[in-house]
C-alpha cells in the first residue's frame, strides 16, 4: 500500500522527469562528445588496420610474388591463393581472394609479407551489398591498391623501402 502511494507520489510529482531535465541542463554547457559523423571524424591510430590491398611497384608490376606466406600464417584461413610461373620464370598468383567476414584484421599477412605486397590500409568505411561480395579477389585488392598507393606508402614504416 506504502509502496503504491509512494509510486503514486512521484508519478504526479514529474520528480524522475525532473530529474532527468537536471542532468540535460547540466550538459548543455559543458564540452560536446558527440561528432557530426561522417563530416566529422576521430583521430585514427597509425596502426590501425582497416580494408586490404595489393600493391604494385612504381613500374606497374605487382609485388606479389605467391609465396603464400600471408595464406599461411592467416588465423583465420581467410586467404586463398593460387599461382603458375610465368614465361620469364618469375612466380604470380592466377588467384588471390580474401574473405573478409572470415578476417580478423590481425595484420598477419602484412607482416608475413617478404615484398610489402599486402596490406591493411586505414580504411575503414567499407560495406556490402550481395551475398559474395565479401570476397575480395585479386582484381578488387590491386584496383584498392592503385588507387589509394599514395596514401598507403604514406602510412607504412620507414624501413620498408622499395628496392
Ligand atoms: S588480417 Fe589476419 S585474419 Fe585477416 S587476412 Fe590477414 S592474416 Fe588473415
Ligand atoms: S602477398 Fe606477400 S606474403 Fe602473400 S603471397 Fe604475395 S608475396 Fe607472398
Amino acid at each position: 500500500m506504502i509502496r503504491d502511494l509512494r509510486y503514486l507520489f512521484r508519478s504526479l510529482s514529474l520528480l524522475d522527469l525532473m530529474r532527468g531535465l537536471l542532468v540535460t541542463g547540466r550538459r548543455l554547457t559543458s564540452r560536446k562528445l558527440t561528432l557530426r559523423y561522417p563530416n566529422e571524424t576521430t583521430p585514427k591510430s597509425p596502426r590501425f588496420r582497416g580494408l586490404h590491398a595489393l600493391r604494385r611497384y612504381p613500374d606497374g608490376e605487382e609485388r606479389c610474388i605467391a609465396c603464400k606466406l600471408c595464406e599461411a600464417v592467416c588465423p583465420a584461413l581467410a586467404i586463398t591463393i593460387e599461382s603458375e610461373e610465368r614465361s620469364d620464370g618469375t612466380r604470380r598468383t592466377t588467384r588471390y581472394d580474401i574473405d573478409l567476414f572470415k578476417c580478423v584484421y590481425c595484420g598477419f599477412c602484412e607482416e608475413a609479407c617478404p615484398v610489402d605486397a599486402v596490406v591493411e590500409t586505414d580504411i575503414h568505411e567499407f560495406h556490402f551489398e550481395r551475398a559474395g561480395d565479401q570476397i575480395m579477389t585479386k582484381e578488387d585488392l590491386l584496383r584498392i591498391g592503385d588507387r589509394y598507393e599514395k596514401r598507403i606508402a604514406e602510412h607504412r614504416a620507414p624501413d620498408v623501402a622499395d628496392p
